[in-house]
């Protein structure tokens, strides 16, 4: 069965589908900081930081601007190891079309490692992923939602599944 085709099924059978109707567009309106794990609810607040030659590790960080920190300095990368060069930029350059671009542009250079790359694409470009990915595997255990795609690669109706799952369970 092609993946579209299972797709349809699913969303056939799904508790969601009756509400499906009354649902609005998922939107990443505040992002976590890497560092303090505390919403950074302006753009102007967050910058990505990362280390330029890094093979591997946690070196590409969404973190508080310092001027909006909440508990001290939330970047990180203030010493990098010899080979490597310290980068940060605004998060508002990484928004937007041109901010997926300079993403994939990163990507095309090797500054750091794909893996980091295509996880910050996803925080910063699919909607409400930002808000969900720390909830996946909570989620999948409850069998939220049913299983559609590649793990780690989720559509829009996984992530609506799994936001609405933590609302119930914070409730
Ligand atoms: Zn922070």
């Amino acid at each position: 069965m092609s993946w579209t085709a299972r797709q349809c099924s699913n969303e056939k059978m799904s508790p969601l589908k009756k509400t499906a109707t009354k649902m609005t567009k998922l939107q990443t309106k505040t992002w976590i900081c890497d560092s303090s794990h505390e919403a950074i609810t302006r753009v102007e607040d967050g910058w990505v930081e990362w280390l330029r030659g890094a093979e591997s590790g946690l070196h590409l960080r969404l973190a508080h601007t310092r001027s909006s920190a909440p508990h001290g300095p939330c970047h990180r990368l203030a010493s990098p190891l010899a080979g490597m060069s310290r980068r940060d930029l605004p998060l508002s350059l990484f928004l937007g079309p041109d901010g997926l671009m300079l993403l994939l542009e990163m990507m095309d250079d090797q500054e750091v490692p794909q893996q980091e790359l295509i996880e910050m694409i996803k925080r910063l470009h699919i909607p409400g992923y930002e808000a969900a990915r720390k909830h996946f595997e909570a989620a999948m255990e409850e069998g939220v939602p049913e299983s559609l795609r590649t793990p780690g690669f989720h559509s829009q109706w996984e992530i609506r599944e799994v936001l609405e799952w933590r609302e119930e369970v914070e409730r």
